[in-house]
This record gives structure tokens, sequence and C-alpha cells, in this order.
């Protein structure tokens, strides 16, 4: 039972919402309804709950980092993942380019470093929609816009990673990143692939069979680096293990319980969504969990 009214927090969002702006430099971003949002908590045991726009779709864009991490390491393991990309909590922007090793692989480069590994992106979108049940599809609209001229910067950061000797193929590395950003989904497929990530006390082997070593190692670099250069005062304050995007998602973690997805594209300065914070302090300040009893 959910002891939260959800629609109240939503309407209060809403006008919190207006104080955000859309992001420019994927132009179709600058182009979706600033006031679109909505909020799905999806429980490992099945129970749902949602509010508002639930149907609304948006690109994962960088809410699909930490699934990425989760797959290469499910994949290749440990020491291949971590011989390309870093553990450490980073104070520069996402789309950063690297000096070295990326710093960890919610930024940018360590992401493209870790799409190196891919052979394409249906490897992802597969195992995600298989393991949660969803129906991630690639936004080809979208892929284009990434693509577009306003947008140079990871190309970049892609032949950055070559010159430092961390990838061999920038242009297809970035090709699959691009498209793992671009697959598409709406806040209830979020909230499902998001409760891949939720540790069990007994792990929960019909679930997902996930090492159990792998969800810790992701939940921790969630809560030191998921909201870019507030990644450091959001685990104080609100102590979930988060990840945000471009796109206004934001994906937190209530361990041994549940999965919070929240969309609502205007961000604030540092890239975070005004509305999907504003409904996390909620969870925090209502201490509303464990949300599912
Ligand atoms: N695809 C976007 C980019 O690489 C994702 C960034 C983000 O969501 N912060 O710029």
């Amino acid at each position: 039972m959910l002891k939260i009214d959800l629609q109240l927090w939503l309407n209060l969002a809403i006008q919190e919402a207006k104080t955000g702006k859309l992001p420019s430099y994927i132009p179709l971003l600058a182009q979706v309804n600033l006031e679109t949002i909505a909020i799905a908590i999806q429980a490992v045991k099945g129970d749902q709950v949602m509010a508002g726009d639930i149907d609304a779709t948006f690109p994962l864009m960088s809410v699909i980092k930490p699934f990425l991490l989760l797959y290469v390491l499910e994949t290749f393991g440990e020491a291949e993942v971590f011989r390309i990309v870093d553990t450490k909590p980073s104070a520069n922007p996402f789309n950063v380019i690297p000096e070295n090793k990326p710093e960890n692989p919610m930024l940018n480069g360590g992401a493209i470093a870790l799409a190196s590994l891919l052979t394409s992106c249906e490897d992802l979108q597969n195992w995600l929609n298989q393991r949660a049940g969803t129906n991630l599809v690639l936004d080809l609209a979208m892929l284009d816009s990434v693509r577009s001229v306003s947008n140079r910067r990871n190309l970049a950061i892609a032949e950055q990673l070559k010159l430092l000797g961390i990838i061999k193929h920038p242009q297809q590395s970035l090709a699959i990143y691009e498209e793992i950003c671009c697959l598409r989904a709406n806040v209830q497929d979020l909230a499902k692939i998001g409760t891949l990530l939720v540790e069990l006390p007994n792990n929960n082997k019909e679930r997902s069979q996930l090492e159990s070593t792998n969800i810790p190692i992701v939940l921790k670099i969630m809560t030191e680096c998921g909201m870019y250069e507030a990644s450091a005062e959001f685990a104080q304050d609100i102590g979930l293990p988060s990840k945000s995007s471009v796109s206004g998602a934001i994906l937190s973690i209530v361990p041994n319980d549940c999965a919070i997805a929240c969309y609502s594209p205007a961000l604030d300065a540092i890239g975070n969504s005004v509305a999907g914070l504003f409904l996390l302090r909620q969870v925090k300040l209502d201490k509303v969990q464990p949300i599912f009893e």
C-alpha cells in the first residue's frame, strides 16, 4: 500500500518546473512540452503506482549509463570494465574531454569507453527488454538530432579516448553510445528497468539472476556520480542512488524496495530536472521509506 499522494506532489512540482529551462544543444529536446510531468514507482515485488503523463515518452540519454555499466559488468566482469574507466567522483561536467582514463562511467567519456565493449545498441536494448519486460525502442528522429552539427562535443571525447589508447574505434563506439542514449521509454518502463538495480535481501533468482556483486558497484557509482556536479549534495540531502539525464528523467533506487522514475524536461543550471528533484525531496521529507509496506 502506498502512503503518499502522488498527484498532490505532481501539482506542486509542476509549479517548480516553470523555473527550469529546456536544454538547447540537442535541437529536438528543446521542442518538448515543458509542462509534461510523470512519476512511476515500481516495487520489485510487483506493486506499481504512478501519476501524471505516464505514457509520455522520452529518450533515456544519460539515465541509460547505470544500465550500460551493469550490462558490461555482467558480461565482461570487473577487471575488463575498470581497465578502461575509473570509479572516482568528478568535479567536471558530464561532457568533459578526459585527460586520462575517464573518472567514472556516468561521464560521457566513461560511457563512450564502455560502449566500445558493445557490438551494437541491441546488445543492451534486448538485454534490458528481456529482463525487465519493457519495450525500449530506438528513436531515430532523436538520433538524427543528437548527430546534428550543433552537437559535436562527444566526437571530440571519443577521439581523445583513442589518443589515450582506451578505445580503438571512436566512430563506432560513439555511434553505439548515441544509440543507447536514444532508446525511448516512459516512466513505467524506466521504473521497471530500475528494479534490476534494486537489491533484495535474498537475491530473487527468478527475477534477474544478476551477479550479486555488480548491483552494489553500480549503486555506489550512482550515489557518488549520478547527479552531475550536484551528486555530493544530493547524496547528503536525499541519499538515494540516482541518475539524471538531459532529457529530464531521474531514476532513483530505494534499496530492497523499489525504483522511482520521474520525468519532467525543465532542467536546473546543473542539468537536473527541477520537478524531479522536487519530487525526490518529497520522498525524503515525507519519510515515506519504505514506500511499499
Ligand atoms: N546523449 C547525451 C550526451 O551525450 C546524454 C547526456 C546527458 O543526458 N546528460 O550529451
